[in-house]
């Protein structure tokens, strides 16, 4: 495979180049990675940023309705759009919460989008590599926007939002006990919390929803990384595109403030070292796969057991032997 050719056509759009660089990037071969890295490092020369959206939501609350009209309008504004799924839980369609071809009709015809099924994997590091990698390609190939959609369950979110510039909460409306029902977590890292289906009969059980969760917001305090007025609840509905024209100003205001204060670069900076991090932590437990490990562990238990040695030091000797 010519790397060097794969990249100058990934930076110059082609799709079959992009969907090529993809596959690629989830192929788990020791060959494939080793291109996989030689690619990535030819692509990382192209110095291009999209913004990066991070989106999170239950299965059902709107996502890719929303995705769609917000994908579609900011192709009508001349911006070229990529969306990328992390799914590590579900089975449906294969694993694959976009592998439905129904889903995101008129975007996935539009030759400004590219949108990727997730892969069928279910290991969530697995999954989060290849889609920051993924992310990557994407960027270089000078798509301005790159979406992040991730199913609202489990840690995804968590990865997803140390992929994204800005990250986006997409939820239903509900009664206010509901809001308990939002993990504080995901609130933390969301920047914009967005109660969808504000139409028809649910318009004011949405602004209710909305109300609440401004305040849960405002309770959570300022972050040092945003700007007066953020992180902000509103109301949109994807299938009537109302609200989404505030969103996407909301959008770029936010990016512009954190480029404008130097958060833009130490946010990308922080996610690079969480990455090394994970890689570095993903590494150290491999290591303890050994029949080494293994039969360390079945001795020294039985003697931790018998009260014949405490669990740090048995510990202790595993790391050692580890030579860490
Ligand atoms: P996803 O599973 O989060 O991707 O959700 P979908 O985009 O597939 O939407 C699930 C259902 O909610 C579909 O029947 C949509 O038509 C409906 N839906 C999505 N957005 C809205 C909205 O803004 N208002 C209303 N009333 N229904 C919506």
């Amino acid at each position: 495979m010519d790397i060097v050719d794969l990249s100058a056509r990934v930076q110059q759009a082609e799709r079959r180049a992009l969907a090529r660089a993809i596959t690629l990037v989830e192929s788990q071969r020791a060959d494939h990675r080793a291109l996989s890295e030689a690619l990535l490092v030819a692509l990382a020369k192209s110095g291009r940023q999209s913004l990066r959206i991070g989106l999170s939501g239950t299965p059902g609350v709107g996502k890719s309705t929303f995705i769609e009209a917000l994908g579609l309008q900011l192709i009508a504004k001349g911006l070229r759009v990529a969306v990328l799924a992390v799914d590590p839980s579900s089975t449906r369609s294969g694993g694959s919460i976009l592998g439905d071809k129904t889903r995101m009709e008129r975007l996935s015809q539009s030759e400004h989008a590219y949108i990727r099924p997730s892969p069928n994997q279910n290991h969530l590091g697995g999954i989060a590599r290849r889609t920051r990698e993924a992310t990557q390609i994407c960027e270089a190939a000078g798509f301005d926007v790159v979406l992040i959609e991730t199913v609202g369950v489990g840690q995804s979110e968590i990865a997803v939002s140390h992929l994204s510039d800005i990250f986006l909460l997409l939820l239903a409306p509900a009664g206010g006990d509901e809001l308990q029902g939002v993990k504080r977590g995901i609130m933390e890292i969301a920047d914009i919390v967005l109660i969808n289906k504000a139409d028809g009969e649910l318009k004011s059980a949405a602004s209710r929803s909305c109300a609440d969760y401004a305040s849960a917001l405002r309770l959570l305090g300022q972050r040092t990384q945003d700007p007066e007025g953020f992180p902000k609840a509103a109301t949109v509905s994807a299938l009537e595109k109302k609200g989404l024209d505030a969103v996407w100003q909301d959008i770029c205001d936010l990016a512009q403030w954190r480029r404008a204060n130097g958060h833009w670069e130490q946010t990308r900076q922080q996610q690079a070292g969480y990455w090394v991090r994970e890689d570095v932590e993903q590494g150290m437990l491999a290591r303890l796969e050994t029949p080494w490990v293994a039969a360390e562990l079945a001795r020294l238990s039985k003697d931790v057991a018998q009260g014949e040695i405490s669990v740090t030091a048995a510990a202790q000797q595993v790391l050692r032997g580890l030579g860490v």
